[in-house]
């Protein structure tokens, strides 16, 4: 049991993710790959029309259907794949035409030639087509699947519906077998390559805006979302405010319950936070046991009840192992024209006036 999930997830890193980072794994993923179909699309096309012009010196028969195929047909798709790739809201079409332009260039030559004594020289198209799909036209895994295998079903009943020679048969399916598991496994690899990477940037991405031990927003972060409401504050002119939290003798805690009994309280005190507060507020842990919270289009006297509020809701918590608990707060508003520095050095301010008059308490500047 606990083998085959290991194997799955050898397979797929992310199979043990939920849906939502699979979805924008796709997104991601499909992003990324957007140059890659765009400039082997267009070239692609261009390889076609060499073809169309040297295949009419090579087979005398079937001339405009050929032409058709492979200098108009086959490129004309990929070059509306090319463009395509462009525009934003054309990539889901992009993406259906480029899997279908393989299987319709496989179509064509399997007319084209099964059946005829060139067939031969005109089957490299057909593997080299398969290696194309997988892992050089930029589609996902899935579809490229797909494309490949709508290719070997119609090779296949090509094949018996023209009675090729038995050995002629096997050898080209040998090699139509060796195209499929060739460009099936590099894709697969890349695609898995692709899914580690994007794990990893996700990874990265999170850890670098979130404090590890509470899950708030560390403090980089909180002053980048500081910095996002001033801008909007600038522009639209209205308040927001900022709460400093400070829980009080927490270093008594550390000295008397031992350091992960703080750590514990740290936990449950950003909890309680993340539980009373709105969901547009920004909450960080800026310092050791130093919290802040951000108040989007919220004037100070509104900010100072929403401090009242945290602070009953402190007093009467009880905290695991080490019980009641109080916090001082230092409250105050963004004024116009300062910098960020100048808000929090006056919340600061607050919070060391709060402490100066005896903690649990909440001044405002
Ligand atoms: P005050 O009421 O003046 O704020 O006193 P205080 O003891 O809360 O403040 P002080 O700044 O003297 O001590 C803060 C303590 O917080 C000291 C440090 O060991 C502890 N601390 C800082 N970060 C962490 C942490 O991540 N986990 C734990 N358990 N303790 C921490
Ligand atoms: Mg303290
Ligand atoms: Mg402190």
């Amino acid at each position: 049991m606990e083998n085959t999930r290991r194997l799955r997830v050898l397979a797929d890193p992310l199979h043990r993710e939920d849906a939502t980072v699979r979805r924008a794994f796709d997104a991601w993923h499909r992003q990324v790959r957007i140059p890659q179909v765009r400039y082997i699309a267009f070239l692609t096309a261009l390889m076609y029309l060499l073809y169309a012009a040297v295949e009419q010196s090579v087979a005398t028969d079937l001339q405009a259907p050929r032409l058709l195929a492979h200098a108009v047909l086959v490129p004309g798709l990929l070059l509306v794949v090319a463009a395509m790739s462009f525009r934003a809201r054309l990539q889901r079409p992009m993406w259906a035409l480029l899997m279908v332009a393989p299987v319709i260039a496989n179509g064509a030559n399997l007319y084209l030639n099964t059946g005829s004594p060139q067939f031969l020289v005109f089957a490299p198209e057909i593997y080299l087509s398969i290696m194309w799909t997988f892992a050089i036209s930029g589609l996902p895994l899935r579809q490229a699947s797909m494309a490949a295998l709508a290719i070997v079903v119609l090779v296949i009943a090509a094949a018996f519906r023209n009675a090729m020679p038995g050995e002629l048969i096997q050898l080209h399916l040998l090699w139509v077998l060796a195209a499929f598991s060739f460009g099936g496994m590099s894709a697969f690899i890349l695609e898995k390559a692709h899914k580690h990477t994007f794990l990893q940037q996700r990874q990265l991405a999170r850890s670098a805006q979130i404090d590890e031990l509470t899950s708030l927003w560390n403090r980089a972060h909180i002053e980048r979302l500081f910095e996002e409401e001033r801008a909007r504050a600038e522009r639209y002119g209205q308040p927001f405010s900022v709460i400093l939290v400070d829980i009080d003798h927490f270093k008594a805690v550390n000295d008397t319950w031992g350091h992960s009994a703080g750590d514990a309280v740290l936990r449950q005190f950003a909890e309680l936070l993340r539980q009373n507060l709105r969901e547009v507020d920004a909450i960080g842990r800026i310092g050791g046991e130093e919290f802040f919270v951000l108040l989007p289009q919220t004037p100070v006297a509104q900010a100072q009840l929403v401090a009242s509020g945290l602070q009953a809701r402190i007093n009467a918590f009880d905290f695991e192992t080490v019980g009641r608990r109080t916090a001082s707060f230092g409250v105050t508003e963004y004024r116009p024209g300062e910098s960020r520095v100048d808000t929090f050095d006056r919340a600061d301010q607050a919070l060391y006036a709060a402490k100066e008059n005896g903690r649990d308490r909440i001044e405002v500047r």
